[in-house]
């Protein structure tokens, strides 16, 4: 008790209740933290859109202009989207005149295999110059 009769609180007694609330922001704000980065990393990775083989043969590439994020790769047969790239804004899907892109949880089960051919065709074509399609090729170009 001090001489005015109030309890007395050591000096470490005192620090430790703001430590407290410290250590509970930290963990709030670790969480938090956890949570945007967890959020960012599925909204990259989940639910790419596809190309399939509707595709083949396409010489409009009137895709390629939509896509915000430049995911569109392409070979002598045909274009792929990259699923890093893909931001799933479905932009493209609506521009194919032959209906060739689908999301991938969305896929006609005969065109299952187009998910990894995207994938595999993209990671080989990144190192192929011009197979980064990002503006329109015309009809006689392609
Ligand atoms: S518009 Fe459709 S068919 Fe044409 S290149 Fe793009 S995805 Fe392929
Ligand atoms: S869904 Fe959007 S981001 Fe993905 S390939 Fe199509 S236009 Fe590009």
């Amino acid at each position: 008790m001090t001489p005015h009769g109030h309890p007395t609180t050591s000096r470490r007694e005192s620090s430790l209740f703001p430590l407290q609330i410290q250590a509970f922001l930290f963990g709030i704000t670790d969480a938090f933290r956890w949570m945007v980065s967890n959020t960012i990393q599925s909204g990259v990775n989940a639910m790419p859109y596809v190309v399939t083989e509707p595709c083949r043969g396409c010489k409009y590439t009137d895709c390629v202009v939509v896509c915000p994020c430049e995911c569109f790769y392409g070979d002598a047969d045909q274009l792929y989207i990259d699923p890093d790239s893909c931001i799933d804004c479905a932009a493209c899907q609506v521009e194919c005149p032959v209906e060739a892109i689908f999301l991938d949880t969305d896929m006609p089960a005969k065109w299952a295999g187009y998910v990894q051919l995207n994938a595999d065709r993209v990671k080989m074509l990144k190192s192929v110059p011009d197979a980064h399609v990002t503006e329109k090729v015309e009809s006689s170009a392609r």
